[in-house]
C-alpha cells in the first residue's frame, strides 16, 4: 500500500521551515505565538467539531466564546477554563478590548453572518466566517468592504480546499492528468429530521431569513466549490429546477435543486496568463443536485478523455475517499477544522494571502443568486462576475 499522508504533516513541516527562515514571517509578529480564537454561537459545528479542532491547533486556540445560552455560557466557561472572556450577544462588542482574543470565529445561521463579521471587524480583530459567507452577495461586498476599512484579514470556512483528497483531484485535473476535461458531476445532500420543523416552528435550516435558501446555501455549495475548485474557473450560466414532496416543512426554502453550470473555454491570452494546460482551455459543463429530501449523497466528479477523479464520500468530516482513474488514492483526512484554522492564523500572523478570503465567499453567492434566479424563472441565467 503507498504510504499514507496527512496534509498536517505538511503543516508541521512549513513551520519547521519558518523556524529556520525567520525573513518567510513579517517583522514584529511571533511565529511561536497562538492567536486567540473567540468562537461566537456555540452550536453543533463549535461543540463538536471547533473546539475539539483548537485543541489540535498548532497556531490557533481557544481563547473567548458569545453565546446567549446561560447554561452554555456557565459550561463551556468552566470545561475550557474560560474566566472572564466569556460574553453575551450584547456584550460582542467589548471583545475590542479583550487582549486574549486575535480573531473572531463566526459560526452563527447564514443570515447572521453580515451583521457579526461587520461587527467583528469594528472591534479591531481579524474575522473567519463560516460557510456560505452570507445570503446575499450584496452583503458579501459590505463585508469585506468592512474588513477592508479596519484592516483586519477575513477568511471564509472551506475546510474542503485545505483537504488532501480534494488537493489530490485539483492538482490532477488541473495538470491536465485526465487529457481534455470533458465534464463534472457534484452532489451533496442529506434527510432533514421530521423534528426539524416542530409545531410549525421553522428551525433555522428551514427559515429563508435565516438560512438564506435551503440545502444549496447549507450542503450544496460544497458541490459547487468542487466544481469551481477543479476547474479554476468561475461558471458564466446556470440552468435549474427544484423538486417539492414536503410543501409545509419547505415553505420558505427549497427541498431538493438540480442546477447545470457552463464554465467558459478560455482565450488562448488567458491560458498563456494563468499557465493554464491545453486540456483546461475548453467549455466544460457540470451536472449538480443538492437535497434535504435523502441522504448518502455525497460526491464529486471530473470526467476527461483519459478517465476520470472520483471522490466518495466527498464532503464528510472524516473518512473521505477517493480515487484517480479508478486507482484509490489512499490519503488519511485530517481534521480539516484544525487545518483550516491553521492556515487562517498562519496567514494572519505571517500578513499573506489566505487561500479562501471574502471573494471566494463572494464568488459563491454570486453563482447562488443566479441558480435560484435560473430555478424561479426556468431560464438560464447568466453568473454576474466579481
Ligand atoms: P446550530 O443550529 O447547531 O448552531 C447555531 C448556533 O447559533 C446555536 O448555538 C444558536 O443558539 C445560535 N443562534 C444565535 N442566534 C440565533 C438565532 N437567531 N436563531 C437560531 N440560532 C441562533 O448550527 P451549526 O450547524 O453549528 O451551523 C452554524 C454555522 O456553521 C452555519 O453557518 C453553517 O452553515 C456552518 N456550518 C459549517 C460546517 C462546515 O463543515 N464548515 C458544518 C456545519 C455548519
Amino acid at each position: 500500500m503507498p504510504a499514507r499522508r496527512t496534509f498536517l504533516a505538511s503543516t508541521a513541516a512549513l513551520s519547521a521551515a519558518a523556524a529556520l527562515s525567520p525573513r518567510l514571517f513579517a517583522a514584529g509578529t511571533d511565529e511561536k505565538k497562538k492567536l486567540g480564537y473567540a468562537l461566537v454561537g456555540l452550536g453543533r459545528l463549535s461543540t463538536n467539531q471547533l473546539a475539539p479542532a483548537l485543541e489540535k491547533t498548532e497556531h490557533a486556540k481557544l481563547a473567548a466564546v458569545v453565546s446567549g445560552t446561560p447554561s452554555k455560557r456557565d459550561k463551556w466557561r468552566a470545561k475550557y477554563d474560560l474566566g472572564d472572556h466569556v460574553y453575551t450577544y450584547e456584550q460582542f462588542d467589548r471583545l475590542a478590548d479583550d487582549d486574549a482574543v486575535d480573531v473572531i470565529y463566526i459560526v452563527l445561521p447564514n443570515g447572521l453572518h453580515a451583521e457579526y463579521t461587520i461587527r467583528g471587524a469594528e472591534t479591531g480583530k481579524h474575522v473567519f466566517c463560516e460557510k456560505p459567507m452570507a445570503n446575499t452577495a450584496e452583503e458579501c461586498r459590505q463585508m469585506i468592504a468592512a474588513c477592508e476599512k479596519a484592516d483586519v484579514k477575513l477568511g471564509i470556512g472551506y475546510r474542503c480546499q485545505f483537504e488532501p483528497h480534494h488537493l489530490k483531484a485539483m492538482e490532477t485535473v488541473r495538470s491536465g492528468g485526465l487529457g481534455e476535461l470533458r465534464g463534472l458531476g457534484a452532489g451533496f445532500g442529506f434527510k432533514m429530521p421530521a423534528d426539524a420543523d416542530p409545531d410549525q416552528k421553522l428551525h433555522w435550516r428551514l427559515n429563508r431569513e435565516l438560512a438564506g435558501g435551503g440545502p444549496l446555501m447549507d450542503v450544496g455549495i460544497y458541490a459547487l466549490q468542487f466544481c469551481r475548485y477543479m476547474t479554476g474557473r468561475e461558471p458564466i450560466s446556470v440552468t435549474a429546477q427544484t423538486t417539492l414532496t414536503e410543501s409545509i416543512k419547505f415553505r420558505q426554502v427549497e427541498e431538493t435543486l438540480g442546477w447545470t453550470m457552463t464554465f467558459p473555454s478560455v482565450l488562448e491570452s488567458e491560458a498563456k496568463e494563468r499557465n493554464l494546460p491545453e486540456p483546461l482551455r475548453a467549455q466544460v459543463t457540470a451536472s449538480c443536485a443538492t437535497t434535504y429530501n435523502f441522504g448518502g449523497f455525497n460526491q464529486g466528479e471530473a470526467f476527461g478523455e483519459k478517465g476520470s477523479v472520483l471522490l466518495k464520500p466527498a464532503y464528510s468530516y472524516s473518512g473521505l475517499d477517493g480515487s484517480v482513474k479508478g486507482e484509490p488514492m489512499n490519503l488519511d483526512t485530517p481534521d480539516q477544522f484544525a487545518v483550516e484554522i491553521d492556515a487562517f492564523s498562519q496567514s494572519v500572523k505571517q500578513k499573506s494571502p489566505f487561500k479562501c478570503p471574502g471573494e471566494e465567499g463572494l464568488r459563491d453567492l454570486l453563482a447562488i443568486e443566479a441558480i435560484y434566479q435560473a430555478a424561479e424563472t426556468g431560464r438560464r441565467v447568466e453568473v454576474a462576475q466579481l
